[in-house]
């Protein structure tokens, strides 16, 4: 599991500027989507597993919370004040991964991150930015590949696609079987085949 100076280096990875305009210079894309994805109720942000831990010690050091701390049960997300749309402004050094890489997923073969995708899902659809600066894009990757090739980290992603195939196949009107059944089938899943699953789970779309 990711420790403190594996978050620190994580955060260093992916804090420069995601969007850029055609003369290189930074792009805030809140302004045109009035900070869609930041707004309570829009998104929810996951925090990898041991994030919570870190960001509630290096919150303690610092004042003034920018946001709470809530279990959903599969994984652990931040609770935003509904009194403002960017709870991290306070404290933005301290935004969680899921909001430094947001939109943006791996785009894996294998067991390598070979780029990023976008997530194309309906409720997403105010985000309106397509494409990464390159440079920022260089180090989201190589955040990616780090992040799955920790074992507590690939079960987790792992856990979330299986949970999202088991709730597709209800929608379909299949017989997925019990959910525990399913997440218990992921324990015996070989790495490979946990790759395989968040390799579907980024590619998902409605
Ligand atoms: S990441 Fe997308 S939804 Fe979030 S502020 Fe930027 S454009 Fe808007
Ligand atoms: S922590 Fe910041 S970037 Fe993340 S959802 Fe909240 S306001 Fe948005």
């Amino acid at each position: 599991m990711f420790v403190a100076k594996d978050f620190q280096e994580l955060y260093a990875l992916v804090s420069g500027d995601q969007t850029i305009d055609d003369i290189g210079a930074s792009v805030d894309c809140g302004i045109r989507c009035d900070k869609h994805c930041c707004r309570p109720g829009h998104t929810s942000k996951y925090l990898l597993p041991g994030e919570r831990a870190f960001l509630e010690d290096a919150l303690a050091e610092r004042g003034d919370p920018p946001f709470g701390f809530a279990s959903l049960g599969y994984f652990e997300t931040i609770v935003e004040p509904n009194t403002r749309a960017c709870a991290c402004e306070p404290l933005r050094d301290l935004r969680p991964f899921n909001c430094r890489i947001f939109p943006y997923g791996p785009r894996i073969e294998g067991t390598e991150v070979k780029g990023l995708q976008k997530g194309n899902r309906k409720h997403l659809e105010p985000c309106w930015i397509t494409t990464p600066a390159p440079m920022w894009e260089k180090d989201a990757v190589q955040a990616w590949q780090r992040i799955l090739s920790d074992e507590d980290n690939l079960v987790f992603f792992a856990r979330l696609a299986t949970l999202w195939e088991w709730n597709q196949a209800a929608d379909r009107g299949e017989d997925p079987g019990h959910v525990l059944v399913a997440l218990a089938s992921l324990e015996a899943a070989s790495p490979k085949e946990r790759w395989a699953l968040c390799a579907r789970f980024f590619s998902r779309s409605d």
